[in-house]
């Protein structure tokens, strides 16, 4: 590999390196993008974009790898009780940004066609290489290994966005942090699954359940218990203790022909993030930056929002220090937002006893009054601006 310069390097091309090269890419930005990784394989990751996302992902011009990717329409989501009984509806063009829709995809596929379109935009893509290291200066300089050679390039930028345990933290010298562990999260991709919705979550006290289509036949199907209890049950051990948990909650037989179409994981569903975003001629985006608990599935919109901030910011800033301690000054006001709502939603949804049973009945009560909550109780559908996660807006979430 012959050193080059270019205006920006991205590490790791995943969902967040690869919207960002393909978005600078084609206001004509010199980009390479590395990413380690020689084909993308199902991680049990985000799937799933809620409407507030998919208006980041348009807004700053990704809907046409969207349709390549055959992202599905989720434009209802229904609200389960634990016998499989559906118990509520939310349609989300009655509250979303432009009446938007969720959508569903295969992660994997997302990935594959994002770094395809990146190149096609102009990017210059390394794969599988990865990145090593990075000494700041005036202009970084990036250390890549591909196929047992190193190569250094300059960039004006380099970006980390190389995921939850992302190595380029290091380039800023920056500190992981990370909430106490709560909960587990899980996930299973399943063919062969009947029903006549395409979204559905069943939110019990302790355990959660939460279903929908990734493709023409394909469904992602998640479980959120407390660590002792995926012990307990053994769903985390076997594939037909999965599925028999889950089909509990669900309409009768939705599961009854369903195949295993991945592999199965649990994970711990904590927020983790980075202690600085932006130095010098470095910014973290994605789960580099910070990543929330998979339980709410915002961690795909918030990192389509960091494509957004951070682009507009560099195509209209001549001063890219400037534009990256902005970026880090709004993406930390977004996501203490989010990391709140997770706290809040975990402390709503999955604890059990008297003061939980408590909690739920008086956010029952709120939400009657006011059912956007403060504007946190449509998150989902509209995003974080606009909300403080203050004192204030704690007690009307929590009806206090
Ligand atoms: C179980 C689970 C369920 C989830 N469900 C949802 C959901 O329903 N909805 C939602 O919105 N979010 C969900 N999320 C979160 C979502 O998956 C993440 O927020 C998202 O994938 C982050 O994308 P990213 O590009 O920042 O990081 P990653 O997806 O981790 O991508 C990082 C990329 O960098 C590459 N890389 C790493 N190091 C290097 C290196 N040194 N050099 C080159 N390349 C490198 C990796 O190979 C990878 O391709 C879930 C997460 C989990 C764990």
């Amino acid at each position: 590999m012959a050193a080059r310069a270019f205006d920006v390097v991205i590490a790791g091309g995943g969902l967040a390196g690869s919207s960002l090269g393909g978005v600078l890419a084609r206001s004509g930005l010199g980009v390479l993008v590395v990413e380690k990784e020689s084909g993308f394989r199902d991680r049990i990751r985000g799937e799933l974009t809620w409407p507030w996302g998919h208006s980041e992902a348009l807004r700053v011009g990704l809907g046409e790898p969207l349709d390549l990717a055959g992202v599905v329409p989720l434009p209802v989501l229904d609200f389960y009780e634990e016998d499989g009984r559906r118990v509520d509806s939310q349609r989300w063009e009655e509250i979303s940004i432009d009446a938007l829709p969720a959508i569903g995809f295969s992660h994997p596929r997302l990935q594959e066609t994002l770094l395809t379109w990146a190149e096609s935009q102009g990017a210059t893509v390394l794969r599988p290489a990865k990145v090593v290291g990075v000494l700041d200066g005036n202009r970084p300089s990036v250390t890549v290994v591909q196929g047992g050679r190193t190569a250094e390039f300059q960039a004006r930028l380099a970006v980390g966005a190389d995921g939850k345990k992302s190595g380029a933290r290091r380039w800023l010298r920056a500190d992981t942090v990370t909430d106490p562990e709560h909960h587990w999260f899980g996930g299973l991709l399943l063919s062969g699954v009947h029903w006549d919705d395409t979204f559905g979550w069943a939110p019990i006290p302790a355990s959660a359940v939460g279903w929908f289509a990734t493709g023409t036949d394909s469904c992602r199907v998640y479980i959120r218990l407390a660590a002792d209890r995926v012990r307990e049950t053994g769903v985390g051990r076997t594939v037909d203790a999965f599925v028999a948990f889950a089909a509990k909650f669900m309409p009768e037989g939705t599961l009854d022909g369903a195949r295993q179409a991945g592999p199965m994981g649990f994970f711990p569903n904590s927020c983790t993030w980075s202690s600085r975003i932006a130095l010098g001629h470095a910014v973290l985006v994605g789960d580099a930056a910070g990543a929330l608990d998979p339980t709410q599935g915002l961690g795909t919109s918030l990192l389509f929002r960091d494509v957004r901030a951070l682009s507009e910011l560099l195509t209209t800033d001549r001063d890219w220090e400037r534009a990256t301690r902005e970026f880090a000054r709004q993406r930390q006001a977004y996501y203490d937002v989010l990391r709140a709502y997770d706290r809040w939603c975990a402390l709503l949804d999955a604890e059990e006893g008297p003061e939980a049973d408590r909690r739920r009945n008086l956010n029952a009560a709120a939400r009657e009054k006011d059912p956007t909550l403060g504007g946190f109780a449509t998150l989902e559908a509209r995003g974080p601006d606009g909300l403080v996660p203050d004192e204030e807006a704690r007690r009307i979430y929590f009806g206090e």
